[in-house]
């Protein structure tokens, strides 16, 4: 039987858990994708702007063929280029291409770009693989790195690819580990061969380094809800209850957990609904007319796009306002979203304090987020930080209530996420249901569609945009009618 054809992610895989290959090759319908397309793009982008960082390079282009990448690869070496990026090589059926090849006279130098602002353990094995295959293809690699992003750079004019990106040498890493490659590699060689499926354990291993796909396929055996249903408590503690034969709710009743998990597991069995009207009274009165509900979306660019960004910022795009001016008085709403492709950051600013009067009651849901974010335009802008701070300081976080569990049903599922409570106040009601929305469903799509906006045709744009202001107006709708709701329980 032939070597089952790995690459450098198959390889990584199966350093995460062997099983998750052998689903990958064998039972690939029960995946439950879990793959943040925003990542993978942010992962492509980053990918590409880094071939140019030693200058001109010499690009191997993909091909279905992978014989033809290796062909390709070898005569690019001969023909003595410098740089080559997706260099592709093949050992013993142990496939890779490498991200930036360097070719010098005394031997090559391997960068392995990751979009991601420090190191993680997985990519020590993802770059001590490729040195793997290209030694064994008698090659002198005399240096491996790891070529990641600089988290502290902040873009001023062109942007500087020296300054973006930061290099790791991880040589003796990667030399040390290369008995651990050739044993890991014919440990999977070994498990591929199974025929029927193989047994494996949950553990850490199926949340980090990576979601597992097949999560939901592996614990089909465990009641409907169960120990890894629990909120806000760390997968260790879920795994050690596991370990334990501590499975459904009911098992869970006798465990030491805080009051919270207790709660959970409580309220979900004897389908109880937790109100304490005395304390949400008492927080009611923090809402005072005018009122102005207000929620951001942001998107994060891996490379900084604007002049005093940096990597990952947070940079606001849009905006929904609902607001009532007096007691009894009209909802009326406003809202901004940036044109595709410029800075928005500054006409964010100048918006928000049209629109927002200072030292009126401004209401979020989870206030860290919209604080954070106007904190940041407000050091940015100083001509306009007072009136920001103003808004910064008189924001209400209307999560209270269901952070601190004064309100609770068994629908929230342990969650205080607008997501969950939402439904779990209006059921079944359509105007305030996220899925019926036509483009836009979730923050993480609003993210990457607008990061995305320019490549689309004017067309779509426009659809695209029209996605995006139903999306963010429905979550400041919610707000309303949480609150509304919050003021209906305390008269009851
Ligand atoms: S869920 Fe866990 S055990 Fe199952 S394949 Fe994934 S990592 Fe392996």
């Amino acid at each position: 039987m032939n070597n089952v054809s790995l690459s450098k992610s198959r390889y990584c895989k199966a350093v995460q858990c062997n099983k998750m290959l052998w689903m990958d090759i064998n039972k690939k319908e029960e995946a439950i994708d879990k793959t943040n397309e925003g990542v993978l793009e942010n992962g492509t982008k980053v990918g590409e702007l880094a071939r140019g960082y030693f200058g001109e390079f010499t690009n191997i282009n993909y091909d279905k063929d992978l014989s033809k990448m290796t062909l390709e690869t070898e005569k690019t070496l001969e023909s003595g280029a410098n740089i080559i990026t997706e260099a592709s090589f093949n050992y013993n059926n142990n496939f890779c291409s490498v991200d930036i090849l360097k070719n010098d006279v005394d031997g090559l130098e391997i960068y392995e770009v990751k979009s991601s602002t420090e190191i993680k353990d997985i990519y020590l094995d993802d770059v001590s693989y490729q040195v793997y295959i290209l030694k064994n293809l008698g090659y002198n690699v005399k240096k491996a790195n790891i070529m990641y992003i600089n988290n502290k750079y902040i873009r001023k004019g062109n942007l500087d690819l020296k300054q973006l990106f930061t290099i790791k040498n991880v040589t003796d890493i990667a030399d040390s580990k290369q008995d651990e490659i050739k044993e890991k590699i014919s440990e999977i060689n070994e498990y591929m061969k199974a025929d029927s499926e193989p047994e494996e354990k949950i553990s850490m291993k199926c949340f980090e380094p990576y979601p597992c796909s097949y999560f939901e396929y592996c614990t089909r055996n465990l009641p409907e809800k169960n120990v890894f249903n629990l909120t806000k408590i760390h997968k260790k503690q879920k795994i050690d209850l596991y370990n334990k034969g501590i499975y459904s709710y009911e098992d869970l009743l006798n465990e030491k957990l805080g009051w919270k998990y207790h709660q959970q597991v409580e309220v979900d069995l004897n389908n109880k609904i937790v109100i304490n009207k005395e304390n949400i009274k008492e927080f009611m009165k923090n809402f005072t007319y005018p009122l102005y509900f207000l929620d951001f979306e942001t998107y994060m660019p891996p490379i900084p796009e604007y002049d005093n960004s940096w990597p990952f910022e947070q940079i606001p795009f849009q905006y929904s306002l609902h607001y009532i001016e007096k007691e009894g008085g009209k909802l009326k709403h406003k809202e901004y979203l940036a044109e595709a492709g410029i800075d928005p950051r500054r006409e964010v600013a100048e918006r928000l304090v049209k629109d927002i009067p200072k030292d009126v009651c401004v209401v979020a849901y989870n206030k860290m987020f919209e604080q954070g974010r106007i904190k940041e335009l407000a050091n940015q802008f100083e001509d306009l930080s007072e009136h920001l701070l103003n808004i910064h300081d008189n924001i209400v976080d209307l999560m209270i209530p269901f952070s601190k569990r004064w309100y609770y049903t068994k629908e929230m599922e342990g969650s205080h996420s607008i997501k969950y409570v939402l439904p779990a106040l209006f059921p079944n009601d359509p105007e305030l249901d996220y899925h019926k929305l036509p483009v836009v469903h979730n923050g993480a799509e609003a993210m990457s569609i607008f990061a995305n906006l320019k490549n689309y045709s004017k067309e779509e744009q426009e659809k695209i945009r029209k996605g995006l202001l139903k999306y963010c107006e429905l979550d400041t709708y919610a707000m309303v009618k949480i609150w509304e709701k919050l003021n209906e329980v305390i008269k009851e």
